[in-house]
């Protein structure tokens, strides 16, 4: 690993001065260091976040909650606010990693992880378009059965890994910044970017903005919501696809909906269509079959992945089934 200069950040301010003359920010580090160790990443600096505090959950005035880029994973899911509100976040942190990364792993980071492409991952293959600009693409032509079906590009067919980030995507949340002019907030819709012609940018965040939390607004799926995760293996394994589901159901009718899937984009995959599909229908099969045909209608699966198609049609209408049922904390899933 190349050598690099650390310390702790003294402020926010200081953490931005400091990425402002070089540094990379550290959070839980359980994505960078690997990407270090991997020789992909090589910064002069680290800033370390860990000592700013920045690790409370807490009401907003409108209803919502405010989390703060701190807080790890493993405090976020198991916190009594977000398991009775917001039991998809819980549900989908949970379903990632191991519980020795999610107690390492932050919020903020979460939203910053990279692709799990191994192309990019590994640097015994030749540089990629995600590495270095203008390199090529070797998953198009190569291994590519966990990528994109989704806004994909000619040069970049990754995806995003977070389940979390589906989660909050569903949930329409709001990411607030910091940058030495102000502060901002960005819909999570605008945070991550498709690859176009620029696979190396991940997200609109601009050069050394600071991630200051995750603002959930108030929601009223939380009687009614599923995260389904399908993927190799049952448990320390990306998805292949993923399901956010949420419903409001009143008087045995879909009052409001929201969908998203993971493992199909190089961002959560909104499926508003689907979800204007679902209002005013009783939640039944028929309804979950109609709308998850709609969802899945654009994907452009590539030669090794087209079953992400049936499988993502099959796992809609699953989780919308799960969601349907009034699960609630008292059966929310417990941690692999
Ligand atoms: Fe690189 Fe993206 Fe192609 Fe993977 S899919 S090899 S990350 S350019």
């Amino acid at each position: 690993m190349k050598p690099f200069d650390f310390r702790h950040a003294e402020s926010a301010d200081d953490a931005i001065d400091a990425a402002i003359h070089g540094a990379t920010y550290l959070a839980g580090g359980t994505n960078l260091f690997d990407l270090m160790k991997s020789g992909v990443e090589q910064p002069s600096a680290l800033i370390d976040l860990r000592r700013l505090a920045m690790t409370s959950i807490t009401t907003t005035d409108t209803g919502g909650v405010f989390i703060e880029a701190g807080v790890t994973n493993s405090a976020l899911a198991n916190h009594q606010l977000i398991r009775s509100q917001y039991p998809v976040v819980s549900h989908a942190i949970l379903s990632g990693a191991t519980t020795q990364l999610r107690n390492m792993a932050t919020a903020g980071g979460n939203l910053l992880q990279r692709t799990r492409c191994p192309y990019f991952m590994q640097t015994a293959f030749p540089e990629c378009n995600k590495r270095k600009p203008g390199s090529g693409c070797a998953a198009i032509n190569g291994f590519h059965r966990e990528h994109a079906i989704f806004g994909a590009s000619d040069d970049c067919v990754a995806i995003h890994p977070s389940d979390m980030a589906v989660a909050l995507a569903m949930l329409d949340a709001v990411v607030h910044v910091k940058s030495s002019t102000g502060r901002r907030s960005i819909p999570i819709s605008k945070f991550f970017a498709l690859p176009g012609r620029t696979p190396e940018v991940d997200n609109t965040l601009q050069p050394h903005d600071l991630i200051l939390g995750i603002e959930l607004p108030p929601s009223h799926l939380h009687e009614h919501s599923w995260y389904l995760k399908v993927r190799d293996r049952h448990s320390y394994a990306f998805a292949l696809v993923s399901v956010a589901a949420g419903l409001r159901i009143e008087d045995g009718g879909i009052t409001d909906a929201a969908l998203a899937l993971g493992g199909v984009a190089a961002k959560p995959w909104r499926l508003q269509e689907a979800e204007a599909s679902l209002i005013g229908r009783r939640p039944d099969a028929h309804a979950f079959r109609t709308a998850a045909t709609i969802a899945m209608a654009g994907a452009q699966p590539l030669r090794q992945n087209a079953f992400k198609v049936d499988l993502g049609r099959h796992s809609i209408v699953r989780a919308l089934t799960l969601a349907a049922i009034d699960r609630r904390i008292a059966s929310a899933p417990t941690a692999r």
